[in-house]
């Protein structure tokens, strides 16, 4: 196998000059790339350029569980061998960590390489603002582009109602894009096939949101039910029996994993300061450079409250989910922390910035 059928074959998952150029050390080793569509005690599945192999992760199951091999990774395997194992992983551009609630307070990688985060947000209740701030929180973290998607829109008939609760989404997001759809007339979905043709999406959003739906539009037919499909293993433990990695037929790679599903508690305090942007930037001009924004002379916050310019409920969200945050990072070890945090941050700039210079595409 050639590189250059390699990368033809690896282009749908996601394979790109930069990961090329990552792996051409390994490839001179004689070592297959290819990424990760499912993990499984000790093992995983990968995709490559010769269909998806079996291989060991014992060689690269160190004690830092979020170095752990996780969907989405890029990796360097053996062309054999029985076990056959996994030599490597290639750093990691983005990734999704869960802040675990257990004692020993390790976080948990639930999914890596992910370009966007498609935020499903139900029209069939109420908006509930302080929850998509929570979402796109963690999705800023991950270091991934966070893009709501509207959906069941069929069920707010009236176009100015439509365009009103967009606003509203639009108002607490800055620089994230806000798309409507209609699974079920298949209103919007050509926009949002569109945006997951630029990369690696995961579906993020409450039960009954109509994530299942959105994927099963993106995939094109009936995987999710698929996925649901379900075998007992040795423990009595339901596990999945289908990839979380999929090459959807629009271009682009979704990652759908029962983990990010059910996904709690969000560790995510750089993702905080950039659903509130305009809360971080009036703070620059409170007079002490440790505001509190709660009761302090010369507090710029407070002023755009009183001014009507700021909503209280704004400031309230985001003093909620600063407190929340502080809870989750005291438990979380500060070493890794920064070590994840090193390249992400400067992603989610340059991702930022990159996406509001498109957002009049997706409008
Ligand atoms: P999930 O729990 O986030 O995966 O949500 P599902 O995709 O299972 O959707 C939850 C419910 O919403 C299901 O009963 C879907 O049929 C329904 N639903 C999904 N998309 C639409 C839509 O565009 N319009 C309407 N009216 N219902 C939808
Ligand atoms: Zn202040």
């Amino acid at each position: 196998m050639t590189s250059s059928n390699a990368f033809s074959a690896l282009a749908p998952y996601g394979w790109d000059e930069a990961w090329a150029e990552q792996f051409a050390p390994h490839d001179s080793e004689g070592l297959l790339p290819g990424r990760v569509v499912r993990v499984d005690r000790g093992q995983c599945d990968v995709v490559t350029a010769g269909g998806v192999v079996r291989a060991d992760t014992a060689f690269v199951t160190p004690h830092d569980p979020l170095r752990v091999v996780c969907t989405g990774d890029w990796v360097a395997v053996e062309p054999g061998g029985n076990p056959r194992y996994v030599r490597t992983c290639l750093p990691r551009r983005t990734a999704f960590v869960r802040s675990t609630s257990s004692k020993r307070s390790e976080g948990q990688i639930l999914a890596a390489n992910v370009d966007h985060a498609i935020v499903a947000v139900s029209l069939a209740a109420e908006l509930d603002l302080g929850r998509i701030e929570r979402f796109l929180a963690l999705a800023w973290e991950s270091g991934a582009q966070p893009v709501v998607v509207l959906t069941k829109a069929d069920l707010v008939p009236d176009a100015t109602a439509l365009s009103y609760l967009v606003q509203d989404v639009e108002t607490i997001a800055p620089g994230v894009p806000v798309l409507t759809v209609s699974a079920l007339y298949g209103e919007g979905l050509d926009v949002l096939v569109a945006l997951a043709a630029g990369g690696t999406s995961v579906l993020l959003g409450q039960s009954g949101a109509g994530k299942s739906t959105l994927a099963n539009a993106l995939v094109g037919q009936d995987v999710m039910d698929v996925q649901a499909i379900r075998d007992m293993d040795g423990k009595g433990r339901h596990t999945t029996t289908t990839r979380n990695l999929l090459a959807l037929p629009g271009g682009g790679v979704l990652i759908d994993t029962p983990g990010l599903r059910g996904v709690g508690l969000w560790d995510a305090e750089t993702g905080v300061g950039q659903v509130f942007s305009e809360i971080e930037e009036l703070a620059q001009r409170c007079r002490f450079h440790d505001c509190a924004h709660e009761s302090e002379p010369g507090c710029a916050v407070l002023a755009a409250v009183d001014a009507g310019e700021l909503p209280q409920r704004r400031l309230e969200s985001y003093r909620k989910l600063m407190r929340e945050n502080q809870w989750i990072v005291a438990k979380t070890d500060a070493r890794v922390r920064a070590e994840l945090r090193r390249d992400w941050k400067r992603k989610g700039a340059e991702g930022k910035a990159a996406m509001e210079l498109k957002r009049g595409r997706w409008r």
